[in-house]
């Protein structure tokens, strides 16, 4: 099944702590300055977000393929064990528009740098929230489909992240079309819209999906996003 979904800005807009927990600073305490600031800037995301999505599914046996991309995998990523294990499968594409990017470079044209980067910040945070609604978007359907799953939990992941070279993108695009929602990746695998998101969602019992730091690309990563995404599916 392939289905695009045009979603709901409001189930993306992240929350004061997860644009703090974005730029690493969830202690901080924050001053009527910056409250200010970041309420200015998702406003502004508000105004402009216009979220897509394409989900198609995948049989897990075909991911090999996928996964080999150029040839440029680190050889102990986690991803082919995890994606071999899957209840079900399906490639995933999203985005929010080209809107925000541009109303960034506009602002940091304007002399207004601090809410140019505010607002690339939130963009970035709702990216994170926009790959976890994709998941619970996969496994409601899979839900309403069999009534059996109340064991499985689904997690994305992405070409660029733990292993799986950013050439991936290729394959993935070639195998998923985005550009039926307006996405397109350039010479070095670069999305465009940037703020957007690709990669399989893996539906699975949650064991499968628990790994930890350790690997040898682990030292060269500067998001350590595996953290708070098993935490936050641990307790969904
Ligand atoms: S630290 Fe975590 S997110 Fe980063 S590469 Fe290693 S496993 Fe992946």
């Amino acid at each position: 099944m392939r289905r695009i979904y045009d979603l709901d800005k409001q189930d993306i807009v992240p929350s004061h702590l997860e644009i703090l927990l974005w730029q690493k600073m969830p202690e901080r305490s924050m001053s009527p300055r910056i409250t200010r600031l970041m309420d200015d800037a998702i406003n502004l995301f508000q105004d402009l977000a216009k979220p897509r999505a394409l989900v198609e599914d995948f049989e897990a046996d075909g991911f090999s393929f996928l996964y080999e991309g150029k040839g440029m995998n680190a050889p102990d990523g986690p991803v082919p064990f995890i994606a071999g294990r899957t209840d079900a499968t399906a490639l995933m594409a999203a985005t929010m528009g080209d809107d925000l990017a541009v109303k960034c470079s506009e602002l940091f044209a304007l002399g207004k740098a601090s809410l140019g980067y505010m607002l690339n910040v939130v963009s970035s945070a709702a990216s994170e929230r926009l790959g976890r609604h994709m998941c619970r978007l996969f496994l409601e359907r899979l839900r309403s489909e069999s009534g059996e799953l109340k064991e499985i939990k689904v997690q994305y992941y992405c070409p660029g992240h733990c292993g799986w070279h950013i050439s991936g993108q290729e394959k993935l695009f070639v195998a998923l079309r985005p550009d039926e929602i307006g996405i397109s990746i350039d010479s070095n695998w670069v999305m465009h819209p940037l703020k957007s998101i690709s990669g399989i969602l893996a539906a699975a019992p949650i064991e499968i999906h628990r790994f930890r730091q350790g690997f040898s690309f682990c030292p060269e990563c500067r998001e350590h996003k595996c953290v708070e995404r098993l935490e936050l599916l641990e307790t969904e």
